[in-house]
């Protein structure tokens, strides 16, 4: 380790460990990498593996500054997992309760000793997930600040603050009440289990939150003002810092692009596909790291999108569909040969921001609703879980920017929506709406924006406090 290194102040970073949580948290590490960090970037060694065989083995060797390490996670791996799978989040959720306090401890006493030894500078914060709070305590006997992040939408993660809230008045687990959804609240609230491990788990989480130094959300004043507003009076150290795309385009990442987070090796054939289409033509279609659905579903969607006659790009990752098996029948790629393509994983920032692109049909992830506004791309939405009906909601009812796909999706309801979004009035509206929203994250993200600035704040204030 030479001086300069030396000096740095230290930040680990430790993401939950599912895609749309480490890739928001990887740009943030970036961030504080340009702004003179030294990084340590933990995974757990499944999800490791995964990096390094989607991204080559090598991938990472040349940064210096920029480490990563790992945590086991605790789990025996279940059938079907060929070690490039999404990890059932339940069981990730027991483990990590049980086990990654003590993982994570292990993980600081070695770093520890290399800081003594002089290969890595002392850590001097904590950057964690806000659903690892196990890193509060680690932080706490460290003596560390410790800033929090948080993956999802702020409007998500104010109801989740009041889980505790309704659990204690009875109104939840759900009593009596057959064929009802509670269609907006965010998914693990819809229980009827008293012992729900998922429910609990996000009581925890709300109630560890005002332990930490601070919190930092991926979203922008101008978007979720109303919620944002209640979210100040109840955290005082709170920062916008949002949407994390644009403000690592407008800090400017050329030498940091190679470093990438995902999980499942990209097809980037795709891009050379879109160069082939004509402006705003094409639907991208793409479910995120998480969803599944049943064969039945995904029939439907495919002759939704085969009977609009727009071209699409569909990505169906291995483990789409429940059962396994993605099939789709010799007659539907017939008749899609000349306008549609299918790939398993692709680069979606570098697909949505592609000038063929005219419209996305999404699960509505946090990452993926920011990324798709960051591109001035207006939304199809079918929300499978978690936070992602009440993305769903905002992108529809209050930004005006998507309209919903019914959960029990039909081939007629997705070819009308997906001629309305591409070339109907309505579509028009959104794709309008969309690009204000588009230009307000410009302006937030800009060298005199709120997230530009708040970005710098909140290392001042919380992450070099100690250093
Ligand atoms: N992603 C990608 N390529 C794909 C699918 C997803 O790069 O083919 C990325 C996407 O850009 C986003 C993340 O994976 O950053 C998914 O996060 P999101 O919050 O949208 O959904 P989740 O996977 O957590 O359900």
């Amino acid at each position: 380790m030479n001086n300069a290194t030396e000096k740095k102040p230290h930040a680990i970073l430790i993401p939950s460990p599912a895609q749309g949580h480490i890739n928001p948290l990887f740009k943030l590490a970036k961030l504080l990498h340009l702004k003179g960090f030294h990084i340590t970037f933990v995974n757990t060694e499944y999800n490791h593996q995964r990096l390094l065989k989607s991204r080559g083995s090598n991938a990472f060797d040349a940064f210096t500054d920029f480490n990563f390490e790992t945590i086991p996670d605790g789990l025996t791996p279940m059938e079907g997992d060929d070690g490039d799978v999404t990890q059932d989040i339940v069981s990730v959720t027991i483990s990590l309760r049980k086990n990654f306090h003590q993982f994570f401890g292990e993980l600081l006493a070695r770093l520890h000793e290399s800081a003594i030894a002089g290969l890595v500078p002392p850590v001097t914060c904590f950057v964690s997930d806000c659903y690892m709070p196990f890193t509060i305590p680690a932080a706490e006997e460290y003596a560390l600040p410790i800033l929090l992040f948080c993956p999802t939408s702020a409007s998500s993660f104010l109801s989740n603050l009041h889980f505790r809230v309704l659990v204690e008045r009875g109104l939840i687990p759900l009593k009596g009440l057959h064929n009802f959804r509670l269609k907006d609240l965010p998914g693990f609230i819809r229980t009827t289990n008293p012992n729900d491990v998922m429910l609990e788990f996000f009581i925890e989480v709300a109630e560890s939150i005002h332990r930490a130094s601070g919190i930092v959300f991926n979203t922008f004043n101008e978007l979720e003002s109303d919620v944002l507003q209640v979210l100040y009076s109840m955290l005082p150290s709170l920062y916008t810092i949002g949407p994390l795309p644009s403000l690592l385009n407008q800090i400017g990442h050329n030498h940091l692009a190679s470093l990438g987070s995902n999980l499942w090796k990209e097809d980037t054939k795709c891009l050379d596909w879109l160069e082939s289409k004509e402006l705003e033509s094409v639907v991208y279609v793409n479910f995120g790291s998480f969803t599944v659905m049943t064969p039945e579903q995904l029939s439907e969607f495919a002759w939704g999108l085969a009977n609009s006659k727009k071209s699409f790009l569909w990505i169906i990752r291995p483990d789409l569909v429940i059962g396994g098996l993605v099939v789709l029948s010799t007659e539907f790629l017939k008749e899609i040969s000349d306008r549609g393509l299918i790939v398993s994983w692709c680069p979606q920032e570098k697909v949505l921001n592609h000038p063929s692109i005219g419209g996305f049909l999404t699960h509505c992830g946090w990452n993926s609703t920011t990324e798709s506004i960051c591109a001035g791309v207006p939304m199809l939405c079918w929300p499978f879980f978690a936070d992602q009906p009440t993305n769903s909601r905002f992108i529809c009812n209050e930004w005006e920017i998507g309209a919903e796909i019914d959960t029990n999706v039909k081939r007629d309801e997705v070819e009308k929506l997906v001629n309305e979004l591409m070339v109907g009035e309505k579509g028009r509206q959104m794709k309008k709406k969309v690009m204000e929203l588009k230009k307000k994250a410009e302006e937030n993200t800009s060298l005199e924006g709120c997230s530009y600035m708040n970005l710098d704040k909140v290392i001042k204030d919380v992450l070099l406090k100690k250093f």
